[in-house]
């Protein structure tokens, strides 16, 4: 009788020990995860610079196109319709 007790004793000790070590171990996985993406929104933010109005703008803002960074769809079209059209004139006689 006293041994099953013990016995209770020990496995209700190693299971508190267990669950307390996985919530230990969740609680450190969530904050790495965190620490994670505030390093990400940190360092992240790499600039790059419109190749029409020369403004810098975050990477995940900017638009890419002909291994090329633009502020916005409308400097993106005149840039590559600059493009287009420079090149209309050079094979032009
Ligand atoms: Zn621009």
């Amino acid at each position: 009788m006293n041994l099953l007790i013990i016995r209770l004793i020990i496995f209700a000790v190693l299971f508190y020990a267990g669950l307390k070590l996985f919530s230990m171990y969740r609680q450190w996985q969530q904050e790495r995860l965190t620490q994670q993406q505030q390093d990400q929104q940190h360092h992240g933010g790499h600039m790059v610079r419109c190749r029409w109005c020369d403004v810098h703008l975050p990477e995940e803002e900017a638009l890419r196109e002909a291994e090329q960074w633009f502020c916005s769809s409308a400097h993106r079209d005149r840039f590559l319709q600059e493009q287009r059209s420079q090149r209309d004139n050079d094979t032009d006689p």
